[in-house]
């Protein structure tokens, strides 16, 4: 049954990956025909009137939204990776983490300069992930016109991290 709002198909796991975090998991959003459609068309909305060339989809989770939000809008689809998975010449941007650092990677040839990029993920904890994205899309060029994600931890002030784009969230935890 349709159920009122989007955050009621999120489940909350506890402890998960590790103790004292609570996971929000998207699996339970997307595998249910409304709770994938609604999400999918929230995420559009949130796209009005902005004028864009291109959806990047950060990995792995932001590879689902972003690349059906790409197909309806009919606009390419540029995945941002982990280091090592893409196969041509890329950039990266290392970031740290709470624990260690990670990197991202695109491929080299994938925003051309001037290309105005709206980036999608499922969830802005405390934004370094979007933020080493941003880095990716200036590094080469392109314009962040808006980042769109599903859900927001705003206790860990990724906003803050992001202050001069603009970024809009469908579910928002405090
Ligand atoms: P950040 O870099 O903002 O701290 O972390 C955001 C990244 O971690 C996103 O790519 C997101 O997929 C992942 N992430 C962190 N916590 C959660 C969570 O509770 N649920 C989900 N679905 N993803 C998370």
């Amino acid at each position: 049954m349709k159920k009122e709002h989007l955050a009621d198909y999120v489940l909350s796991i506890p402890d998960f990956p590790e103790k004292g975090i609570i996971f929000r998991d998207i699996t339970s959003l997307i595998q249910d025909p409304d709770g994938l459609k609604d999400s999918v068309d929230g995420l559009i909305h949130s796209l009005k009137g902005i004028d864009f060339d291109l959806v990047i989809g950060l990995e792995s989770r932001g590879f689902i939204f972003g690349t059906a939000i790409a197909y309806e809008m009919h606009k390419g689809f540029v995945p941002v990776r982990k280091k090592g998975k893409l196969p041509r010449e890329t950039v990266s941007v290392a970031y740290d983490l709470e624990y260690g650092k990670a990197e991202v990677e695109i491929h080299k040839d994938a925003i051309q300069k001037g290309m105005k990029v709206v980036i999608v993920d499922d969830l802005i904890a405390t934004g370094g992930t979007l933020e080493a994205a941003c880095k990716l899309v200036e590094k080469l060029g392109g314009e962040v016109v808006k980042i769109s994600v599903v859900m927001e931890l705003a206790g860990l002030e990724g906003r803050k991290k992001l202050a001069g784009y603009e970024l809009e969230s469908l579910i928002c935890y405090e």
